[in-house]
This record gives C-alpha cells, sequence and structure tokens, in this order.
C-alpha cells in the first residue's frame, strides 16, 4: 500500500492551502473531504461574497485574536495576508478592498475564490479522495493509519488535521477533528461561540423583528459598573439581536456573560450627543415645536416603526403635544434615549455561530510550525484549532496561513 507523505483531512481553506503547500514542496500529499466538492462553507462566506482577508497591519492583525493572538504572530509572519492576496492575484483572481479593511473578490462571489483553490490544486496534483469521512486516526511506530467511517485505509508518514469546528454543520465541519485529536491525548478548549446573535428578554422588541437600528452606541451594564463597547448597526430579531455590532462584539459578551451571569445591554439611540447636549435639544425643541405631538416629532429621531413601541414601553402618550410635556417625563425619554437596556439572557444554538472557538488548546501546539507537542509528525489548521478572530476577514486569513504554515512544515519533516 502507498505511504503518502502528507495527508489532509478536510478541503475547507485550511485544508486546501496546506495540501497546495505540501504538493509544491514536492511532496505526495493526499487530501481526503467527506464532501464531494471543497470547500462548501467558503461558498457560505460573506453572505456568498468571502471576505477573504484584511488590509490591516501585523500587530493589528493579532490584536484581532484576543488575549492569545500573540500564537499567530509566527503565522502571519510566514504567511501574512499581502501573500494570501498575491497567491489569488497571481492566480487570475483581481482582488478589491472595502470599508475597515476587508478584502473581497472582485466578482463578489465566493465561488471564485474556491475555483482558483480548485485550478491549483489540479495544476499542482494534490489528490483529492472526497466522500472520505474520517472516523479514526491511529498512529503505528511512524506511519499514521487513517481510517473512514466505511473502513477505507490510507496511510501517511504526517497527517494536517483541518476539519474546521462546529458551526453550520450542514457544511461538513460537525467536530469529527475535535474527537480524533482527544483520542490521540489532546485537549479541547471550550470558549464561547464568535459572531452569534444573542438571546434578550424583553419581549416588546421581539415584535420589532427586522428593524435596524444604525450606528447606535452601545455599552454594557455589570455589577453597577458600565463598559462602553463600540458603535454599530444593530438588528432587533424575534428572539434578540443581531447584526454586524452584535456579530463583531458577542463573544466579548458571552466572555463576560461567564463572568457576571446576565448583562444589561445599553443602548445609545443618540451616540453623537452627550445627555446633556440631547437635554438641551429636547427643551429647546419642545418650545419651538410645541404644537406637534411626541410621536410625529420624534419622527426626525428615530426609525418609525420603533417610537410607538418604545413611548409604550415607557408610558408616555405619542399623542400628547410636545408643551403639555412634564419635565419627569422628558427626563425619562431622555434617559431612554441614551440608554435603551435590553437583557442579554444567552445565544442561539451554537450550530449558529460563525466561528465555533472551541478546539484543540493552544497550548499543545507549536506556534511555529502547528505540530503537535503530544503527537510528532501531526499538524493543526484552521478552525479546529481553539480561539477566534473578529469578524473582517481575520478568520479566513488565519485559516490560509495555518494551513500554510501547516503544509509547509509537514513537508520539512
Ligand atoms: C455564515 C458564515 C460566514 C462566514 N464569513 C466569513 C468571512 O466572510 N470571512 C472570514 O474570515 N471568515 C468567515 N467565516 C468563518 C470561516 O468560514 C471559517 O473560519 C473557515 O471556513 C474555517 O476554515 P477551515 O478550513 O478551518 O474549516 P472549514 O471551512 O469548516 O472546512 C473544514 C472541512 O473539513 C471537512 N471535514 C470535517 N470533518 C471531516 C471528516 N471527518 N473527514 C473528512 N473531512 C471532514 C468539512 O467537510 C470541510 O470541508 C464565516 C463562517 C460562517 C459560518
Amino acid at each position: 500500500m502507498e505511504i503518502f507523505d502528507i495527508a489532509v483531512i478536510g478541503a475547507g481553506p485550511a485544508g486546501c492551502m496546506a495540501a497546495i503547500r505540501g504538493n509544491q514542496l514536492g511532496k505526495k500529499v493526499i487530501l481526503l473531504e467527506r464532501n464531494n466538492e471543497i470547500g462548501r462553507k467558503l461558498l457560505i462566506t460573506a453572505n456568498g461574497r468571502c471576505n477573504l482577508t484584511n488590509s490591516a497591519p501585523p500587530e493589528f492583525f493579532l490584536r484581532m485574536f484576543g488575549k492569545r493572538g500573540s500564537f499567530y504572530r509566527e503565522i502571519f509572519n510566514k504567511y501574512s495576508n499581502q501573500d494570501l492576496m498575491d497567491f489569488f492575484k497571481k492566480n487570475g483572481l483581481q482582488l478589491k478592498e472595502e470599508s475597515n479593511g476587508r478584502i473581497f473578490p472582485v466578482t463578489d462571489q465566493a465561488k471564485s475564490v474556491v475555483d482558483v483553490l480548485k485550478k491549483v490544486m489540479d495544476e499542482t496534483g494534490v489528490i483529492i479522495i472526497y466522500n472520505y469521512r474520517l472516523k479514526h486516526l491511529q498512529k503505528d511506530s511512524n506511519i499514521f493509519n487513517i481510517l473512514s467511517q466505511q473502513n477505507n485505509l490510507i496511510t501517511a508518514h504526517n497527517v494536517i488535521l483541518a476539519t474546521g469546528g462546529t458551526s453550520y454543520q450542514f457544511t461538513g465541519s460537525s467536530g469529527d477533528g475535535f474527537k480524533v485529536a482527544e483520542s490521540l491525548g489532546h485537549h479541547i478548549s471550550t470558549l464561547n461561540p464568535g459572531g452569534i446573535p444573542l438571546l434578550t428578554d424583553e419581549e416588546w422588541t421581539h415584535e420589532l423583528k427586522g428593524i435596524t437600528l444604525d450606528d447606535v452606541g452601545l455599552s454594557i451594564g455589570y455589577q453597577g459598573k458600565i463598559k462602553s463597547l463600540a458603535r454599530g448597526n444593530l438588528l432587533l430579531t424575534h428572539f434578540g439581536i443581531s447584526g454586524p455590532v452584535i456579530l463583531d462584539l458577542s463573544h466579548d459578551i458571552l466572555d463576560m456573560m461567564n463572568e457576571y451571569g446576565d448583562l444589561n445591554l445599553h443602548i445609545d439611540l443618540k451616540p453623537d450627543l452627550s445627555l446633556e447636549e440631547l437635554e438641551k435639544q429636547l427643551v429647546d425643541d419642545f418650545t419651538e415645536y410645541r404644537r406637534k405631538n411626541l410621536k410625529n416629532y420624534l419622527k426626525n429621531q428615530l426609525p418609525h416603526k420603533i417610537i410607538i413601541p418604545i413611548l409604550k414601553n415607557i408610558s408616555l402618550d405619542p399623542g400628547k403635544k410636545l408643551n403639555q410635556i412634564t419635565k419627569k417625563e422628558r427626563k425619562i425619554l431622555q434617559k431612554t434615549l441614551k440608554s435603551l437596556i435590553l437583557t442579554i439572557t444567552g445565544y442561539l444554538p451554537p450550530d449558529r455561530a460563525m466561528v465555533t472557538c472551541t478546539g484543540v488548546s493552544k497550548k499543545e501546539i507549536n506556534p511555529k510550525t502547528t505540530e503537535s507537542k503530544l503527537v510528532n509528525n501531526l499538524y493543526f489548521a484552521g478552525e479546529i484549532i481553539a480561539g477566534c478572530g473578529r469578524r473582517g476577514g481575520y478568520n479566513l486569513q488565519q485559516a490560509f496561513s495555518t494551513g500554510y504554515v501547516a503544509g509547509e512544515s509537514a513537508s520539512h519533516k
């Protein structure tokens, strides 16, 4: 039976890049994928547009991976965002930069990214076996025995596990790699997911599903303190909140929940004004437009559909004329506009996360090579590694960079 130099398990971005790099270095590489195609999750990234990396400088990049981001220092040095952009350009895919440094293919099609990976693998001669679902991995002296669910055996000197995490499981990433890593003595760090919508308690906002609150300020209330978080667009849903700013912050918010329990999210609907400036504006306007009713006045201040529910929630009559509003009522209104409070109680099932975060403990992985510190010649690449980056192209860069380094390191063994 042929013994491959490198067997890569999982044909997502991490596995494809690992296989390409191994082949470029002259190794005999086999790529094993449980689906009948490569990159199924890649195809749905950024709503099918694929935000494949970010133009941010190296230090900023590391910060986007949180407290243990420095784990990736050497990996991103060896294969940077610029290297990845050059790879796609060299292989005929032009890229464009959008807001906050996010890089997309000019085609706005994730399929173009997958097509490049497929083309390069065809050209370099990577052998791909589809419908091969890894069940068991075992090392016998210096050879790995790789067994599929159908008991097909493949042998290799080096194995790269690139089976992804456990989110959006219909794409094929259902945590198989975690079980295999555990069977070889690795520990799986359980972490909060990243990029996941949050559940809130206040049912009156659930009825406002589909409404986006543009450019609101967010802060978190815990143990009598307030921590300011960020500004951005928040989507109200039938279960709670989502939208870009929530998907960006959810991981940090859930970490705080682990520490403090249910949290209050304070939504600042008027983030450009301080409380005092808002008060002055309301006092002036209530005099100038005194004959207007509250509902009509607020039409210039808030999305129309939320005006009546908000007023109902603070027991203010929408039809009341501005000159009839008492000082106490005005104060309640200004407080609500600056700090609409929602109670965060949890998050959607982890399958709905953009990144799993739970994964093989970084302590057990060599950050120079991605090789296991417990099992020689075993490597990890992509989302299977514990932790996650912020939204903005950082996670795909992590997958490509760890894949590249794993493929190169396994080739030099
Ligand atoms: C909806 C959504 C949108 C996203 N958008 C972006 C974005 O725009 N930018 C960004 O940076 N990140 C984005 N992400 C995150 C990004 O998709 C992941 O970080 C990335 O796909 C991880 O790559 P990977 O190769 O490690 O794993 P995956 O892409 O999950 O690939 C793993 C592969 O392994 C295969 N596999 C699993 N188990 C086995 C087994 N037992 N045997 C054989 N094969 C197996 C799977 O079928 C799959 O093909 C998004 C995620 C989601 C869910």
